[in-house]
Parts: structure tokens; sequence; C-alpha cells
């Protein structure tokens, strides 16, 4: 397949806590891509090692023996503070080490190549996209660029300019960042617009591995609007886990006498034991289940059960959290559960019965439609939208148009520390609103200050500071100057913040905001080169390890000619020595753990291969060599 043909290809990308899936538009329908293991999701895990970084089922497959550098989780610290409750009590729980860096930020600390190295949250995730992206453009033999991303319906703007920075930094051009309850409103969608031909209102339920998004979407015909977004950024399959194992160690405090709380290994094999009994007692005839660790924590085999209402039990409070902002989400759409034509379920963690039973029961007893995969969903709502910006599926995708709205409101304090609501919560995206009327307090004053906050308390402190801007103005009387703000949220959901000074009517543009926590174009740039240098890392790790597997397989080749084929038998003594010493000597290089260089493998191949053919051409001829 030749670059052309795919010129226009942009992908979609579901970029999710614990897994990420792409997708693409072809043949009139949005096609789930599998990755290099046959895989139609892809952990969202990044791993370093003495050798080698690894990303996707490389990295977790490998987890339980190198907890300390293996990376997940990692949206959960995106555009977040290290000082954060949240961050501060998933540090508690990661096997891996999270510093405070400058600007309180959150920074990754692992070891590669027996080195330490910090990486800043953004840069985990841009490894996810590379690999996704990597996958796509393996399967569609094409260079990719463009790109649809979907994020948690309710991030705010710093996690969104966050997700944006790392698809930059993966080499990525974000078309758009959508929210991932859309995208499935969209995949859901899709099928039934032409079925009727009134507006349906759909409500989106989506609790995947580390956040939980409700949107209630308008769908009529192509046309799908949002009308209320509501979630919890920090609530997910990761917590009802986190739920599990924190039940474990008590367990084992009582029965063992033991605290595994200071082992990450014990705790990374107790977790994914957790999982996997979790995703048991999802299945709906089952009442309990085991979990079981071999050689847990000094030399202890831990063994234990956990029925369902003891699953239940313990995680009651998240799932009654969950039907709390169901009922959020439809206030503040003002709007009856009575008037939601379809629950669409989203997400890994919706096929757990008893939140399916919850919600079954909070709409009156209505059923909840499992027709789409909870997985796949967004990627394919993703893939969706970057073909119409892309303008690829032309015939079949005419008419789609989204309408978002934006999750938290945005606004600035105001002396005393209220905040002033610019754009309130739920208003339809892209937007721009102004503040008139501002102006001086006191005499001779050059410049103003503003902070702007996003968020929903009362008092501006209590919200998330986005950045702080400056105004300067012409020194005068107080009350004198006059200027006007301007709020503008694109469609990716993210703010740009500009002042005019309206009393000269020169009206220009003196201020942009960027973003307090947003990364600086230069840290972009050094960043892109090292994704490119990690790329390039990875190639030549990719190419040894070819060299070595092509290697070991010939020996084994060998080895079985020698021994069992006719050849075997055709040989003398003493040739025979010599192609099990040529053996010995590659066998040394392939079991060595450390990969050596292509040209090593490649040289002790050709040696083999010498010492082989030689001897093959006169297997009773004892050769110098
Ligand atoms: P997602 O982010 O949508 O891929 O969801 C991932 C989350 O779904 C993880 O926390 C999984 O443990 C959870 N999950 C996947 N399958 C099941 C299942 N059968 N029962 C309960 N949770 C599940």
């Amino acid at each position: 397949m030749g670059d052309k043909l795919h010129q226009k290809l942009a992908i979609g990308i579901d970029l999710g806590t614990t897994y990420s899936c792409v997708a693409v538009w072809q043949h009139g329908r949005a096609e789930i891509i599998v990755n290099d293991q046959g895989n139609r999701t892809t952990p969202s895990y990044v791993a370093f090692t003495d050798t080698q970084r690894m990303v996707g089922d490389a990295a977790k497959n490998q987890a339980a023996h190198n907890p300390t550098n293996t990376i997940f989780d990692a949206k959960r610290l995106i555009g977040r503070r290290f000082s954060d409750t949240h961050v501060q009590s998933d540090i508690n729980l990661w096997p891996f080490k999270v510093i405070c860096g400058e600007n309180d930020r959150p920074k990754i600390a692992v070891n590669l190549k027996s080195q330490e190295r910090q990486f800043l949250p953004e840069e985990i995730p841009s490894m996810v996209l590379a690999k996704m992206l990597e996958i796509a453009e393996k399967y569609l033999g094409s260079t990719v660029k463009d790109a649809v991303v979907t994020v948690p319906a309710y991030f705010n703007d710093s996690q969104r300019q966050a997700t944006k920075d790392a698809g930059t930094i993966a080499g990525l051009n974000v078309m758009q960042i959508i929210n991932e309850p859309t995208a499935a409103a969209i995949a859901y969608g899709l099928d039934k617009k032409d079925s009727y031909d009134y507006e349906r209102n759909i409500f989106v339920f989506d609790l995947g591995g580390g956040t939980f998004d409700v949107s209630l979407v308008a769908i009529n015909k192509g046309d799908f609007k949002v009308k209320a977004v509501d979630g919890d950024t920090h609530l997910g399959g990761e917590d009802i886990d986190n739920r599990m194992v924190n039940y474990f160690v008590e367990e084992l405090k009582k029965q063992h006498k033991k605290d595994i709380s200071d082992s990450p290994k014990a705790l990374r094999r107790l977790r994914t034991s957790c999982e996997g009994a979790k995703r048991v007692l999802s299945s709906t005839s089952v009442v309990d289940t085991i979990v079981e660790v071999d050689a847990l924590y000094e030399g202890i085999d831990f063994y234990s059960t956990i029925t369902r209402a003891r699953f239940e039990e313990l995680n009651k409070d998240l799932f009654a959290k969950c039907l709390e902002i169901a009922e959020k989400c439809l206030s503040d759409a003002k709007m009856d559960k009575r008037c939601i034509d379809e629950v669409v379920l989203v997400g890994g963690s919706t096929r757990i019965p008893k939140i399916q039973q919850l919600l079954q029961n909070f709409f009156n007893g209505k059923d909840l439609c499992r027709s789409i995969n909870p997985d796949e969903a967004v990627a394919y709502g993703a893939a969706v939208q970057a073909a119409v910006l892309s303008g690829q599926g032309n015939g079949d995708l005419q008419g789609i148009v989204l309408r978002d709205v934006t999750p938290l409101s945005l606004g600035f304090s105001k002396h005393g520390g209220l905040m002033v609501v610019v754009i309130p919560r739920n208003t339809s995206i892209p937007t721009t609103m102004w503040v008139d009327n501002y102006t001086s307090v006191y005499d001779n004053q050059t410049s103003v200050s503003f902070n702007v906050y996003q968020g929903e308390r009362a008092m501006a402190k209590d919200n998330n500071l986005l950045d702080t801007f400056y105004l300067t103005i012409p020194p005068e009387p107080k009350g004198v100057p006059r200027f006007r703000i301007c709020f503008s949220i694109d469609v990716n959901g993210i703010l740009s913040v500009s002042a005019e000074e309206t009393e000269s009517g020169s009206k220009n543009q003196m201020t942009i905001i960027k973003g307090k926590d947003r990364l600086s174009k230069e840290d972009i740039e050094r960043m892109v080169q090292e994704a490119e240098k990690y790329k390039a890392d990875d190639e030549r790790c990719k190419k040894k390890a070819e060299a070595k597997n092509a290697l070991e397989d010939y020996i084994y080749k060998i080895r079985a000619a020698v021994n069992i084929d006719a050849i075997g038998s055709g040989l003398s003594a003493a040739n025979k020595k010599k192609i099990e010493d040529a053996i010995e000597r590659a066998s040394k290089l392939v079991d060595d753990q450390r990969l050596a260089e292509v040209d090593e493998y490649e040289h002790e191949m050709r040696e083999l291969e010498r010492v082989f053919n030689l001897i093959i051409l006169k297997p009773s001829q004892d050769f110098d060599g």
C-alpha cells in the first residue's frame, strides 16, 4: 500500500487509564486495529529495564518482575499537581516512584539502562500514543499524522492541555480532543441515525479503569448535541481493585501477621490477582471466587476467597457515588429520567452486575443498552470524528455534526476571593464570552492581574487555578481606564483568555492565557527530540532482538541436523566436534541476558554458516577451520 493511498487517513485513539484502543474509518465503517499481539486493546503501560523501554503488552507482561520501573495509571497524574490529594493517595499504592518536581509538578522516577531517569506525566501517555500510532501505521502500511484523541468528559483545562501536549510529543497532529462518552454516543448513534426522525436522548454511563463520566447526548439524525456532562476523573476500576487489595492486605495482617504494604512486588501481584477475581465475580452465575498468590511475601502462599456480597459491600460507596453523579447530570440538563430514551453502557467496569442493577433501578427498570462493545466504542467514535474532520468518509458520514459542552465553569477571582463565573459549566463549545466594563481600583494603576480558575466552588481559591495574567493599563485616575476580558473555549475544550482596553478604542488583544501548568514550547521540543531518540533506541533494540532470534533459530536447526539428521550420522568425530564448538560459541552469545550488537550476532551466524557449509559439502573429510 502506497503512502498516496492513505495520505488523508486520520485515526481515532482512546487513550485509556488502563487500556488504549485505536481505530480507523475504512470501507464504510470504523475498524478497530489489532496490535502486534493480536489484541484489540493495548495496556497503557510503559516499562524500563536495563536494556530497553517497552510499551503495551510487553510492558504489562513483565510488571510483576519489574514493579518499580513499570508505569501505569499515568493518566491519573497528567494535569495534576504533586500536592493534589488524589496524587498523594495514589502514590501510596503505586509501586513506582513519583517525586515532586518544579512548580509542584509530579515526576516519575525510573531506572533505564542502570541510570535514574525522570519523566513528566505527559511523557508516559505520549509513549502510549506513539505505540498506538505505530500499531495503526503498521496496519495501514503508511505513515499517519492526524488523530482525534479522547479524554474523559470531566477532564479540566490542564488535563486537556496535557493530553494535547502528549500527542504532540508522540509526533501526532491532534486534530481534536473529544470527550469519551461523546465518542461512545457517536458509535452508538451512527447505526441508528436514520432509524428515527425525532430527537432521542441518550444517557452514556462510562465507567472505565480510572475515570467515570456521564453524558446526556441528544441525537437527531447526524446531529450529536451534548446537553450535560458530569463525572469524576478519579473513579474507576482501579479504585475498585484498590478496595480489594486493601481488604486482603488487612486479611494478611490477621492471618499471617505480615504487612505487605511496603513491598511493591507483593502489592503488584496481589493487585493482579484481585483484578482477575473482580472479573470472575462479574460473571452472573458466580457467587464467590478465590484470590491466590503463591510465595506472595516471605514465603507465604496466600489463599483466600471473596464473595460477591463482600465485594459489593467493599465498593458500596463508590457505586453510590456513580449514581449521585448520574443524578446531578440529569438535574443540570433539567431533564427528568423518564425523558431518557436509551441508557448506553461504556467502559470495562460497567460489566459489574451490581452497577448494572443499581443503574437499571435508577432508571425505573429500563433496559440498559449493552449492544456496543464497552472497550471499543470510544475509539470507534473517535475514528468517526477523525474521518469527518479529514473528509474521509464523505458519503457515509455526511451530515455528522458534533456539539460538545464544557464540563466545568470558568471564571476569575474578584476582590474578596469570590469566583466570578464567565462561562458556566455545560455551555456548548466552541464559545466566546466577554466581561465588560472592568476598570482600575486605585489611581495611576499601571497593571491589573487576574487569576483564572476552573471549578464549581464559590470561593475561587477552592477551584483549579489555571493561570495568572497581567494587563498593562495607562496610568490614570481610578475608574477611568476601561477594559473587557474575553474567555474563549475551542472545540477541544481548551481555554484562551485575552483582554482589550476599550477606553482608547484600540481593542488590542493584550494577553493570552497559556495555562500555568502547560509545558513550554522548549519543553515540548526537547521531549519530541527525546521521543525520537527513544523510538530510534527501540528500533535498534528490535533489530538486535531479531538478530538474536535469527541466530538462536539457526543454532537450533544446526543442532537438530548434527544430532538427528542424516547429515549428523555421516560426520566424522572431528568435524562433529568442530560444529559443536561453533554452536557452543554462538550459544554463549545467545544465552547472555543482555542484548549484544547486531553485527556480533551476524558475525556468529556467518561463522556458524561457514563451518557448517564446509563440513556439509565434505562430511567425512576433516577440515581445518
Ligand atoms: P476501560 O478503561 O474501559 O478499558 O476499562 C478498564 C477497566 O475495566 C479495568 O479496571 C478492568 O479491570 C475493568 N474490567 C474489564 N472487564 C471487566 C469485568 N468483566 N468485570 C469487571 N471489571 C472489568
